[in-house]
């Protein structure tokens, strides 16, 4: 029998599974850029304000380049990568913590030859994202170290 979350344990299963959990699209295909990524809803009970989630991207893909009213908070769980956020891009790393305030652009890549996967609470009601136009995509990309994180070569 499929474990659900209402029941008070499920274990940790090898290949960054768990019990219960199934591996879904990041997104709806089509429905914005992105790249070799995977979602599994850790908790999403409707007592909480909040859902809890893990995506994992495999080496050389990528999130959204995204922005939005609701923030994310996220603990790097996997691995390591980069990540944008505002103008920022850093390394990233297991247990490093992420905070992505609202209206933020931001962008998590799989730039080290390895999965980078990380564990992503959000407001269980939220704004749709939004994508940057052209004109946004060009102001980001004034900053070089911008410019090559999207070109998958950071600094
Ligand atoms: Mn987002």
């Amino acid at each position: 029998m499929t474990k659900t979350e209402r029941e008070p344990f499920r274990d940790f299963l090898p290949g960054f599974r768990w019990e219960g959990v199934d591996r879904l699209a990041y997104k709806a295909e089509g429905s914005a850029p992105f790249k070799a990524i995977t979602r599994q809803v850790l908790f999403s009970d409707p007592a909480l304000a909040c859902e809890l989630r893990y995506f994992e991207i495999d080496a050389g893909g990528h999130s959204t380049l995204e922005r939005h009213d609701h923030v994310h908070a996220v603990m790097v769980a996997r691995g390591s990568g980069h990540c944008l956020v505002g103008n920022e891009v850093r390394t990233v790393k297991t247990f490093d913590l992420v905070s992505v305030p609202p209206g933020t652009w931001h962008q998590f890549r799989a730039t080290r030859g390895e999965a980078l996967g990380f564990i992503c609470m959000v407001n269980a009601g939220r704004d749709r994202p939004q994508l940057p136009n052209e004109d946004e995509v060009h102001a980001l990309r004034a900053d070089p170290r911008i410019t090559a994180f999207l070109d998958d070569r950071p600094s």
